[in-house]
């Protein structure tokens, strides 16, 4: 398994737990962030070695959503769900929801990350890129 977007992830071993861990930062005066940069702090305006990578865990709660029926780029298959969430940790991402579906889930649902697989390496390993998933 070959994570598309290894930056922005890791790929869960079985001694993880399962949960893929999101590649963010955080700043000496605490601001937790996602992605890692070194630009600077959106809050107190640090740079360099004060901004440190963190492992975000992948859980948090659902913000908004919108489900896309049409996509501009024709590789993107459609129907698919777009969702804001918080993380536990903090930060708000924009990703994908691993199941499309006509039912829109509340503001507040817990979700945790997954991969899921949406292609093949040159060496036909699996390609998996990261979604979330209600928690059950
Ligand atoms: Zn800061």
């Amino acid at each position: 398994m070959q994570a598309l977007k290894p930056d922005l992830y890791t790929v869960p071993t079985d001694s993880s737990g399962g949960i893929a861990q999101l590649r963010g930062g955080r700043c000496t005066c605490g601001h937790v962030f996602f992605p890692m940069q070194t630009y600077g702090c959106e809050v107190c305006g640090r740079t360099g070695e004060a901004l440190q990578p963190a492992l975000l865990q992948g859980r948090g709660k659902l913000v908004a959503s919108a489900r896309v029926l049409l996509h501009a780029a024709k590789d993107r298959k459609a129907p698919f769900v777009v969702a804001s969430i918080r993380l536990d940790d903090g930060p708000v991402v924009r990703t994908l929801l691993a199941e499309d579906s006509t039912e829109r889930l509340p503001v507040g649902t817990g979700l945790r990350a997954c991969l899921v697989e949406v292609g093949r390496s040159d060496a036909g390993e699996a390609l998996v890129d990261l979604r979330f998933t209600p928690e059950n």
